[in-house]
């Protein structure tokens, strides 16, 4: 079984305006080391909720973790050691990193202390969109970052935000080139969601438009030797996020810091558990159990923040993971985790969902057809079971 740890780090320099994750400007939130004694604290009150194993995952996910004191990153892996959650040569370490927050130093420390894996929120290389969602880098920073890993023939992973106000097929297709030609060894296309009223809800391309944006996203990209192994999700052979692949193979996940989210095995059809998403409520919970160590969710957490999954919601959750996945939904993996007569339903869904064409079977795994990636969020509508389908 594959195990990693995320670790959230709420930081920016400031909040563009499509952000809706939990992070603050970085004057408006306690210091860094303090968020991070914190985390120590967590470590310590939660690390008996798993064995401990050597880890074959950590993410640091942001906010903009590369934005605090790279000492502060390498502390929080050695915690984790501390209390038994090791690291390998092979463990796959991912910092995201914005333009602008990173130099030769913080690298170096990185490097030499495992990270090997960089995920750079730029977004586009058009300094007028940059603008426009307030990222507080310009396209010649981000080019700068780049030089810097390609300097050192690292391993990263590049976001593009598409469906932009104003935001063209050819700007689009540059910056695919662009961030190939950087070397990008895995892309994330993101289309820009924003509510109704929302300041960069004026102007954009209609959802047709979309759809085609990201086909021709994809095109580029296959033309290219990546391979859309997931919804949104491109990468060269073997440069796939092994620690993203735990949230979609139903493996287990210890997330730490405000917000986050974990999975653990530990009751029969697993439990989801959470971190409150204000950093005061947050720090307050904390330290209301300082020095304690707990046994799992059900002993330590109020009851709005965790949740003992029932057959149907663990069959939901495998079923809308799976199918994100390109190679699809494992027959036997499913046969293996549910009784019969649930996955026999499950089958005939997916037979159903075959005569309009949407899924597709071979060998042993059941997957989205190009119409089905379009129209994915009817498949999963058609894949989400209530207590008593099951
Ligand atoms: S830098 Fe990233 S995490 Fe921070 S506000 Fe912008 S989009 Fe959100």
């Amino acid at each position: 079984m594959a195990f990693g740890v995320y670790v959230h780090i709420p930081y920016c320099i400031q909040r563009c305006t499509y952000c809706d994750f939990a992070t603050y400007e970085q004057s408006k939130i306690l210091p860094p080391d303090q968020y991070v004694e914190l985390l120590f604290k967590e470590i310590r009150q939660k690390h008996r909720y798993y064995p401990p194993q050597s880890l074959d995952t950590i993410y640091f996910g942001g906010g903009t973790p590369s934005l605090i004191p790279a000492h502060l990153i390498v502390a929080i892996i050695k915690e984790l050691g501390r209390f038994g959650f090791t690291t390998r040569p092979d463990t796959e370490i991912t910092i995201e990193i914005n333009p602008a927050t990173i130099n030769k130093e913080k690298l170096k420390i990185y490097l030499d202390n495992g990270v090997n894996r960089f995920s750079v929120g730029a977004q586009t290389f058009d300094d007028r969109l940059l603008k426009m969602v307030h990222r507080e880098h310009s396209a010649k920073q981000t080019l700068e970052t780049l030089d810097l890993l390609r300097e050192h023939n690292l391993n990263f992973s590049f976001d593009i935000l598409f469906a932009l106000p104003s935001q063209t097929v050819d700007g689009l297709k540059n910056d695919v080139k662009i961030a190939i030609e950087q070397g990008a060894k895995h892309i994330s296309p993101y289309c820009l969601t924003v509510p109704d009223g929302h300041p960069l809800s004026k102007g954009r391309p209609l959802e047709e438009e979309q759809v085609e944006m990201f086909d021709i996203i994809a095109n580029e990209l296959t033309a290219k030797g990546f391979q859309q192994y997931e919804i949104s999700n491109f990468a060269l052979p073997g440069f796939e996020s092994r620690h993203n692949m735990l949230y979609w193979v139903d493996e287990p996940y210890w997330s730490l810091g405000l917000s986050s989210h974990s999975y653990s095995k530990e009751s029969a059809w697993g439990t989801r558990y959470w971190n409150i998403n204000n950093i005061n409520d947050y720090q307050k919970q904390i330290l209301a159990f300082d020095g304690q160590e707990f046994a799992s969710p059900a002993k330590h957490l109020p009851e709005n923040q965790f949740e003992i999954l029932e057959m149907h919601q663990a069959l939901t959750d495998f079923c809308h993971t799976s199918m994100r996945l390109m190679r699809g939904l494992n027959v036997a993996q499913l046969q293996n985790k549910f009784p019969q007569n649930v996955s026999d339903k499950v089958l005939s869904i997916l037979a159903r969902l075959q005569e309009k064409s949407w899924v597709k079977n071979d060998s042993g795994h059941w997957y989205l057809t190009r119409e089905g990636l379009v129209l994915s969020n009817r498949v999963f509508q058609e894949l989400t079971f209530l207590s008593e389908d099951v």
